[in-house]
This record gives structure tokens, sequence and C-alpha cells, in this order.
């Protein structure tokens, strides 16, 4: 344990420090906010969808270490990954960090992600870790067309 526990600090510091597509998406097919006001944690969310298949994805905003690492890892983690895995690997990661127990398969999907694990024993954090996911969900069900057509 002490091994993830060592892990999962270096890959939240890296990616807090130099966070993976940090950039506005232009063009984009969806976008969403996302604010967890327990922490103070903001970001944005853009994704081009094309044939149901995630070809890029980024995010921008400030939040914590957890939050951003988060955001970063799963922008890194999604692209070029089907809409129904992004849904299916939601759940499970979904499950991980509010200590849901998931199958060995299903943590071995997540890869690298399965360091969120370690937010278990944080409850506060676990809203900074899911963040991204849920403004993942929110913009891959509002689409930018319908969200500008207000
Ligand atoms: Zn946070």
């Amino acid at each position: 344990m002490s091994e993830l526990r060592e892990l999962y600090q270096e890959v939240i510091l890296d990616h807090n420090k130099r966070p993976r597509n940090f950039k506005e998406l232009d063009p984009h097919s969806h976008h969403a906010s996302g604010h967890n006001p327990l922490c103070g944690d903001k970001l944005e969310l853009y994704l081009l969808v094309e044939n149901d298949i995630i070809k890029d994805i980024s995010f921008i905003g400030s939040g914590c270490a957890i939050s951003t690492s988060s955001a970063s890892l799963m922008t890194e983690f999604l692209k070029g990954k089907s809409l129904s895995t992004t849904k299916a690997l939601f759940e499970h990661f979904h499950d991980l960090v509010t200590g849901t127990e998931i199958s060995a398969d299903q943590l071995e999907e997540l890869g690298k992600l399965a360091i969120f694990a370690g937010v278990q024993e944080f409850p506060a954090r676990v809203k900074c870790a899911s963040l991204s996911w849920h403004t993942l969900m929110n913009a891959l069900e509002a689409p930018e067309e319908t969200a500008q057509t207000e």
C-alpha cells in the first residue's frame, strides 16, 4: 500500500505541475463547466467527438492538486476512447473513489487512474477527484449545439 501511496503522490504532483491537455479546444463539439464549492475547484471541459469516439479532449481551470491532476489524467486517458467505454470507465472510477468494490478487471481497465483509490480515505477529496468526470458526463449529455440554442 505504501508503494501505491508514493506513486499516487508522485503522479498527482507531476500532473498538477504540468497538466496535460490544458487548453481551450477549438473546434469542439461538447463543453461543460464544473465547480466544486467545497474546495473551490473550477474547470471548463472541452470535447471533440466524432463517430462516438473522443477525438480530442482538454480542460482549463483552477483548483487543488487532486482536481487538476485528476482532470489531466482523465483527458490523457480518454483520448481515442469510445463514448460507451468512457461511460463504463466513469462508473468504475466513481466506484473506485467512493470506496465501492470493483473487480480486478475493472481496476486494470482504469490503468494509471487506479492511483485515485487513495482518496477513499479522505471523503472531502472524493469530490475533487471526481469533478472532471462529472463535468464530462454533463458535457456529453448536453452537446454544444443544444446548449447554444437558449
Ligand atoms: Zn479540490
